[in-house]
């Protein structure tokens, strides 16, 4: 199997790799925005699993220009290793909830950065209007644009659980505007929802093996301290798997998702002072080996399980 270098799946560093000749890494944004699923436009407090920083743990600071957050970004990483190509990832909150015009103004901040190579952007699929649109194509057309999607689930029960606050025609339409401007889409999903079945789990991952995406992240769900979902978890503790039976469940997402999308995200990485479970994530390399290793000995691939 070397379809995808050493990996047994359609990895994002091996696209990166072949798309840009070297390794680019994520600077991660926060925006100064808000949700609104958060200030009382579509809800308050938040989806249930959300932490105080808007999902944006590992952000910068907000206190700090994009020019200053990109800066000190590269700071770091280049202390480390020699990098010269970067995404700017804006991540906390919901990046398109501000009027256009400030959008446009952090957006081109970014991009004005010669080593910033992709502009990719966390969002919500409500966010999207013709204005922001409009302004997403525009620069889509000057550098490449991400738009990541916060899905998690297709099944209604599991969305109103987690209070997601849109139904499923909304991300819908938010895929086909999108893909219509040619951006990048890439959807976030949340494995091992509390109530959810693997069955549901895989009918998820099967509809959008059949949607015009092009990137997927597959996040364990992770309980942070200060969240309702932490709350839940104390009340009526739920099932949390264990290593072993994730990394199994992995491989049979992987056989089963569409070998043409790219996998952004395989487990998660919470920040070690706010996990509370599973808490085992933390070694995220050993995760990661763990699970290499599986697919080898069970002679897994992206897509082996796939059928058109
Ligand atoms: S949409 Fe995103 S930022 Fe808003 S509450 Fe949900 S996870 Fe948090």
């Amino acid at each position: 199997m070397n379809r995808w270098g050493e990996k047994r799946y359609h990895s994002l560093d091996y696209d990166l790799k072949q798309n840009y000749g070297e390794k680019v890494y994520k600077i991660t944004l926060d925006g100064g925005m808000t949700c609104p699923n958060r200030d009382g436009k579509v809800g308050r407090g938040g989806c249930i699993f959300c932490s105080a920083s808007g999902s944006g743990d590992f952000a910068g600071s907000r206190a700090l220009s994009i020019t200053e957050q990109i800066a000190r970004g590269k700071k770091e990483l280049n202390g480390k290793r020699p990098v010269h190509s970067y995404i700017a990832y804006f991540q906390a909150f919901t990046n398109t909830y501000a009027p256009v015009e400030r959008l446009k103004k952090l957006y081109m901040e970014a991009i004005q950065d010669e080593e910033v190579k992709i502009l990719s952007i966390a969002t919500r699929p409500d966010c999207l209007g013709d204005d922001v649109l409009e302004l997403l194509g525009a620069v889509n057309r000057i550098n490449p644009v991400w738009v990541e999607l916060g899905l998690q689930t297709i099944h209604p029960a599991t969305a109103a659980f987690i209070r997601r606050g849109y139904e499923l025609p909304v991300f819908e339409k938010a895929v086909k505007d999108l893909r219509k401007l040619g951006i990048t889409v890439i959807v976030h999903t949340i494995l091992f929802l509390p109530g959810e079945t693997k069955a549901q789990m895989l009918k998820t991952l099967d509809y959008l093996n059949h949607m015009d995406i092009q990137g997927i992240k597959l996040q364990l769900l992770h309980i942070l301290k200060g969240t309702d979902l932490a709350e839940e978890y104390k009340k009526r503790p739920f099932l949390v798997p264990d290593m072993q039976e994730y990394i199994e469940f992995l491989g049979t997402c992987i056989s089963r998702l569409n070998p043409q999308i790219t996998i952004h995200r395989l487990t998660g990485d919470g920040p070690s002072d706010l996990l509370i479970a599973p808490l085992w994530t933390s070694q995220k390399r050993t995760v990661l080996n763990t699970l290499h290793r599986y697919l080898k000995e069970q002679d897994i691939w992206q897509g082996k399980e796939y059928h058109e």
